[in-house]
């Protein structure tokens, strides 16, 4: 699942590829990818003759600003889900399987998003008066857009009795951190992922604290994570690289790069969680 240095880096890359550019024609092939609205029409009629001026995110939120013919500013907000992806083709290109909308540009290239598993979806929302998505007002604190913030948020963790892997999967204290970040980040901090929050001590606090926008800007610098199934792509449909940095996640039965232990993966509430028991306490 696309977690925030991937959609950090689907950011970046858009930006540089589609701002300023004009929506020329919009097609939706997945009801289920737009489920937000009761049809394509009411999807695509806002959009065609917008121009994109700008690119944000918060959390795994991605929010496209448009600027209409007619009318006030509005977002485009996509979410990628378990298997989403936001590539860049040129009009005209074959497009992969279960490209479910294509946005085309008039410059002559086309979004498409593309979502084998139809977890993710996108959708249209008004702006705030900080010209953000209103639905993403409900999300907690960027790690990344509002480092200063991270340190207050943290302390919330330490008010709870619930484990700590459960606080940073909590997308309304800290978002954009999902399974496999959370495990890396706790690797790093020595801590299990079921230590209840407010069994954190002082040091343990702040290795934590560190850690979470630590790992999250290193994956961003090397693109974001593919895992074995490849289910993220960049734009142009290339992998991430910091898979190969991961010391957790995916790493069930190899060494600790740390110790003398193992990494072993337990399955909780539905998902994995890689660890060491010998260096995570
Ligand atoms: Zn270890």
């Amino acid at each position: 699942m696309p977690e925030l240095p991937e959609v950090e880096t689907l950011r970046r890359d858009l930006s540089s590829l589609v701002l300023g550019e004009q929506i020329s024609s919009v097609s939706v092939t997945n009801l289920r990818s737009i489920r937000a609205h009761t049809s394509a029409e009411e999807f695509s009629l806002p959009l065609l003759g917008s121009t994109i001026v700008a690119i944000s995110r918060k959390g795994k939120f991605l929010s496209f600003t448009l600027n209409p013919r007619k009318g006030r500013r509005f977002a485009l907000v996509a979410h990628m889900g378990m298997s989403g992806q936001m590539r860049n083709f040129a009009v005209g290109d074959d497009f992969p399987k279960h490209s479910h909308i294509r946005l085309e540009l008039a410059g002559g290239s086309c979004l498409v998003f593309v979502d084998p598993r139809t977890f993710g979806q996108m959708y249209l929302d008004e702006l705030d008066h900080f010209e953000f998505a209103a639905s993403l007002a409900r999300l907690g604190v960027d790690p990344l857009n509002q480092a200063e913030l991270v340190g207050q948020a943290v302390e919330r963790y330490f008010q709870s009795g619930v484990g700590v892997k459960w606080l940073m999967l909590d997308q309304s204290i800290i978002c954009g951190i999902g399974n496999m970040y959370a495990d890396e980040i706790l690797f790093r901090s020595h801590l299990r992922f079921d230590r209840p929050g407010r069994s954190l001590d002082s040091r343990e606090r702040g290795e934590l604290a560190c850690a979470i926008p630590e790992v999250l800007n290193e994956a961003v610098a090397l693109r974001g994570s593919s895992l074995r199934d490849l289910q993220y792509r960049d734009v142009n449909g290339a992998i991430g690289g910091y898979q190969k940095m991961h010391l957790a996640y995916g790493r069930e039965g190899q060494e600790c790069l740390r110790c003398s232990g193992f990494i072993e993966r337990i399955f909780l509430k539905g998902r994995s969680s890689f660890l060491c028991r010998s260096c995570q306490r």
